[in-house]
């Protein structure tokens, strides 16, 4: 490719309002714009796409997933409207065709694939199954709106029990980390939280740096890691407000007059937040009222919440559901509610409530609380579970050490399907029919380029490997004579017949200007070819990653090019 021919070109200047910095090399290199939905990629940034299809296929192929594709969009039937795991994510991208048609964007939908193994396979003997598809994605909730939408890759597998599936997530998963090993980059493999609609777990794959978009709290002691507000934390009574060695005091009602808040009670009684209980009150489609009870320092995460009281969605309680209880919004506690609540709402207490010391509670009385509170002995939840938001400062649910926040860019997730929620099944070795256990992965292409970039890159610019570059050479025509110029021309055609890629820089800018442009684009290898070769034909290479520069003979370039592209196994 000739420079002079490129379509987009390098800028010199970097974006102003651009702060993050591998999206600032990717634009200031030419490898991509950014349009109103997000990134364009360049025809140099689709070079770099393309090898890293080709990186990403041969490494599942290798473990035998076998490509397919389906279509984007399917017609939104009542079945998913009724659906109250799948309603709110499908009715987010929903559309109407021109006949009035209602239809989803489902790029990647475990749905289809069940509904297609359901039909391809009958047998065991067919089981594993390995799937993979290229395709779109949007994500609505994404906090970076020009990384919104993006190709990314999934593979399905298709197991005859939770044994296979582990085996073969295991095979999927060594596949991604040859994957990173050959674009020379580090993921951490980090708990994502489990998904009360398909019962299932997920683990994503982040590169953690201060220019994510996620927020992590890991532990720098045993290396758990964790998307926020999938974090777990462990509790224990050293964290409350000291019991003493007595047992503590019966529960006494004090007036507690305009403490309808945490803050106010905490400072109406002189105690911190964290001596007090909250109650919180949520409207679940499945369980009707929720009833959670927190440390009044804290606050419930509520995907935590939905996994535990197995919902899909919470939504605020309407008065009368928490006075039909017994309950006094501002003044509440589960205390002396029990009987009143059963079958009408779900109890659900954090572990901080009840691991801890005696706590402050609300009294059901309008203007009361209650004193010295104590769980198992006062009141009793339905479940108790870790209901909190993590926070950094927290102990690491592993080890105890404190959790620390960090930043990180998720450029790829696993995810477990619970084995009933595919619908498919196949027949095992006695004849009994039984479900086909399902897993996915996936990969965003985007991201794992913007990763490269940012572990990749120094002051000058992007470093790529010779894997993951959009070409292997790039050569360099300085000087204006004509024999110089036929001298770079016939070099650039025998290295393409030598089937070598380059991007020939036969512009008549000045040296500085293509030394700094070689640099920002980051290819590999760069060959200088000047008027000094016309007298000593020696041509110049210069190694990106390492800055070494060696002049050699015009015939031995191509080998020598070629022996920086032999690459080791990963
Ligand atoms: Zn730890």
């Amino acid at each position: 490719m000739r420079m002079s021919a490129l379509f987009g070109r390098t800028l010199r200047e970097t974006p102003a309002d651009i702060d993050h910095p591998s999206l600032r090399l990717m634009l200031r290199a030419g490898l991509a714009r950014l349009t109103s939905g997000g990134i364009t990629l360049l025809p140099l940034g689709v070079r770099v796409l393309r090898r890293l299809e080709t990186i990403v296929c041969e490494e599942l192929t290798r473990i035998g997933a076998q490509e397919i594709y389906h279509p984007l969009f399917r017609p939104f039937t009542a079945s998913d409207r009724a659906s109250e795991s799948l309603a709110p994510a499908l009715s987010a991208l929903e559309c109407t065709d021109r006949s009035g048609r209602s239809l989803t964007f489902t790029p990647s939908d475990p749905t289809i694939i069940a509904s297609v193994a359901a039909n391809e396979i009958a047998s065991y003997r067919q089981l594993p199954a390995l799937l993979h598809h290229l395709h779109p994605t949007y994500r609505s909730e994404c906090r970076a709106s020009w990384l919104r939408e993006g190709l990314a890759w999934t593979v399905y597998t298709l197991n005859s029990g939770t044994n296979e599936r582990n085996e073969t997530s295991a095979r999927v998963h060594s596949a991604f980390e040859r994957i990173f090993r050959r674009c020379d980059i580090r993921l951490t493999l980090v708990e994502a939280g489990s998904d009360a609609g398909n019962g299932g777990a997920a683990r994503a794959y982040v590169a953690i740096s201060g220019h994510g978009d996620t927020d992590l709290l890991i532990c720098e002691s045993c290396g758990y890691a964790a998307v926020l507000d999938a974090a777990r934390t462990t509790f224990n009574s050293a964290l409350g407000a000291s019991i003493g060695g007595d047992e503590p005091a019966q529960p006494e009602e004090i007036a507690t007059p305009n403490c309808a808040t945490i803050a106010d009670l905490a400072r109406f009684c002189g105690v911190p937040e964290s001596a007090t209980a909250k109650a919180v009150f949520f409207d679940s489609p499945e369980r009707g009222l929720i009833f959670a009870v927190i440390r009044g320092d804290r606050e419930i995460n509520t995907k935590k919440l939905c996994t535990v009281a197995g919902v899909s969605t919470l939504m605020p309680a309407r008065p009368e559901q928490i006075s039909a209880i017994g309950a006094v919004a501002g003044y509440a506690s589960p205390v002396g509610l029990q009987n009143r609540a059963s079958g009408r709402a779900l109890i659900v207490a954090d572990l901080s409530v009840t691991a801890g010391s005696p706590l402050i509670a609300g009294a059901n009385r309008h203007g009361y609380h209650l004193r010295n509170v104590v769980y198992g002995r006062d009141w009793r939840a339905d479940l108790i579970a870790d209901i909190a938001l993590a926070r950094a400062g927290d102990p690491c649910p592993e080890c105890s050490a404190l959790l620390r926040q960090a930043t990180g860019l998720v450029t790829g997730y696993a995810e477990r399907y619970s084995v009933a929620a595919t619908g498919a099944t196949f027949l095992d070795r006695e004849g009994i029919t039984r479900p086909i256990a399902m897993a996915s992965f996936s990969l965003s292409l985007e991201r794992l380029i913007l990763t490269i970039i940012e572990q990749r890159c120094d002051q000058a610019g992007i470093i790529w490997t010779p894997e993951t570059a959009p070409f292997d050479v790039h050569l360099i025509r300085l000087g204006k004579q004509d024999a110089t110029r036929q001298a770079a021309d016939a070099l650039y055609n025998e290295l393409i017949a030598a089937g070598i890629t380059v991007l020939y820089d036969d512009r008549d800018d000045t040296a500085g200007v293509k030394f700094n442009d070689a640099d920002l684009i980051g290819l590999p290898l760069r060959l200088v070819l000047g008027d000094r070769f016309l007298t000593d034909g020696l041509v110049e290479i210069k190694q990106r990653a390492t800055g070494v520069i060696t002049r050699t003979p015009r015939r031995e370039i191509i080998a020598e090019v070629q022996k920086v592209r032999a690459l080791p196994d990963p």
